[in-house]
């Protein structure tokens, strides 16, 4: 800190421009108070960077990719003839850079002080970048999160590689193992099989995206089956040694898997370390910076959003965590974020979308509850886009609805509903009444309701 340049004092001090801490810096700026932004690297941060947004681009390719193969099932002539993965990258990187740029833009409109370097915390209420401090009134910490390993496995960006690489492959590798079955690894086995790979999922839990109800994850590992995707569930790896070309995974199990390449896709861990938050007396957990349901630190004026704080990772909660501390700051008292009510979304092919509780968890927390499953087959636009898959509603009885979990190809364009349905606590006959544009897949959503609610029309029993 010493001889360092002091730089006039910002209302708030944000660190890391990923989703969280841009969207507190933009509605922060919105609301009239001055910000200092400090990145890194690139403003968007792991979302659009190397996160939601590249694999999302990839996944459409894959999609339109299935959809040349499948051409002829829908009486139009078409063939698979490969990727080129130079084109499918100028696509995705043409995506990234319009959005980046958008970005950019945004940031400097509402008079930001953007600042490029990296930013460490040096008091309560200052952090140093590039020989400068930077005193706030308030700091946010925002430093997001990166790609774990497991010991003994080491990344080395080529053969054994994490998402980071993974969204930036310039060849369709012969096959892959991916280690670790969530959201992410289901996403890029997706991805890779529709490329061309063979691929081999490794899971150490019981269930592929096991976050998910039991009866999602089951219907996703169906449909991964029937795509021919491989996977090993309940199996922990046991040692990962590296080959000329390829890359060896033993298993507790005793079974041994060979590849190209292996995805480590095992979960991601907070940016804490190293950044003077422990010495500013910040309370940590494994790394994650605790706070309160207002995103406050146990230090009075640091706050922290996103990746960093042990809450969902995903950029929407990292939006709205940034916009509460935000408007928290600026005295306007928002409600906290209720997680429950937060939208999810794998979207392999198929999708698997959910808003609310499991039954499991439901049944946890105490409640009386009612369940029922709407099969897509019933459903016209599912038939016509040929998908399989299902909404399942779970309902207190004769109360709210306290889950909505849905699987079949573009489900997460439902959640837009599912998600009011929850959040304003509909019930089934609520629902029911209202009327769905036919042919949609929303169509399902209305049946569900009216199943439930003991009215069912395109729907047996
Ligand atoms: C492969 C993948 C796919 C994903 N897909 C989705 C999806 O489809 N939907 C979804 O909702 N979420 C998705 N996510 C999760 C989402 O990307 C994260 O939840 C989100 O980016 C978290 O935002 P954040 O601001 O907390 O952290 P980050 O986005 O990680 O941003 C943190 C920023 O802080 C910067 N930084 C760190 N330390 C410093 C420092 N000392 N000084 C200055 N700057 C610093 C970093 O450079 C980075 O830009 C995905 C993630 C991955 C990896």
């Amino acid at each position: 800190m010493n001889g360092a340049i002091r730089v006039p004092e910002f209302d708030l001090v944000i660190i890391g421009g990923g989703s969280g801490g841009y969207a507190c810096a933009l509605r922060s700026a919105q609301l009239g108070k001055s910000v200092a932004l400090i990145e890194a690297d690139k403003v968007g941060g792991t979302c659009l960077h190397r996160g939601c947004i590249p694999t999302k681009a990839l996944l459409h390719s894959a999609e339109i990719a299935d959809g040349a193969r499948e051409g002829t099932k829908f009486g139009v002539k078409s063939s698979f003839d490969g990727i080129d993965m130079v084109g499918v990258n100028s696509y995705k990187d043409g995506v990234i850079s319009r959005l980046h740029k958008g970005l950019q833009g945004l940031i400097k409109s509402r008079a930001i002080t953007y600042v490029e370097g990296y930013g460490k915390l040096v008091s309560k209420n200052s952090v140093e970048v590039n020989g400068e401090i930077y005193t706030g009134k308030n700091i946010v910490l925002a430093t997001g999160s990166f790609a774990k390993t497991l010991p003994g496995i080491e990344i080395d960006g080529k053969q054994i590689i994490t998402s980071d690489h993974g969204t930036k492959m310039d060849y369709v590798p012969k096959s892959v193992i991916v280690l670790g079955g969530g959201v992410i690894g289901c996403e890029f086995a997706s991805v890779w099989k529709s490329f061309g790979a063979d691929v081999t999922i490794i899971e150490g839990l019981a269930h592929l995206v096991a976050l998910e109800d039991e009866s999602s994850s089951k219907q996703l590992e169906r449909a991964f089956r029937k795509r021919g995707i491989n996977f090993e569930l309940g199996a922990f790896s046991k040692s990962v040694t590296k080959k000329k070309d390829s890359v060896e995974v033993t298993l507790e199990n005793g079974k041994t898997f060979s590849a190209e390449i292996l995805l480590v896709s095992v979960g991601r861990g907070p940016v804490s370390a190293n950044l003077g938050y422990e010495e500013a007396g910040i309370t940590l957990d494994r790394g994650y910076v605790l706070v309160d349901d207002k995103c406050r630190t146990n230090v009075p004026g640091i706050w922290a959003v996103g990746d960093l704080i042990p809450t969902q990772q995903l950029a929407h909660v990292g939006f709205a965590e940034g916009m509460l501390v935000a408007e928290e700051i600026a005295g306007l008292n928002p409600s906290p974020i209720n997680y429950d009510g937060v939208p999810r979304v794998t979207y392999s092919d198929p999708e698997v979308a959910s808003v609310g509780l499991t039954t499991a968890e439901a049944k946890r927390r105490g409640h009386d509850v009612v369940e029922l499953t709407y099969d897509l087959a019933g459903n016209g636009k599912a038939q016509i886009l040929g998908t399989a898959g299902s909404i399942k509603l779970i309902a207190e009885k004769d109360g709210p609805i306290l889950g909505v979990h849905m699987v079949g190809a573009r489900v997460g364009e439902l959640l837009a509903e599912a998600e009011l349905i929850f959040n304003w606590e509909a019930r089934a006959v609520d629902v029911a009444s209202l009327v769905h544009a036919h042919p949609t897949l929303s169509e399902a959503m209305g049946e569900a309701h009216m199943a439930l609610a003991g009215k069912p029309l395109h729907a047996h029993g």
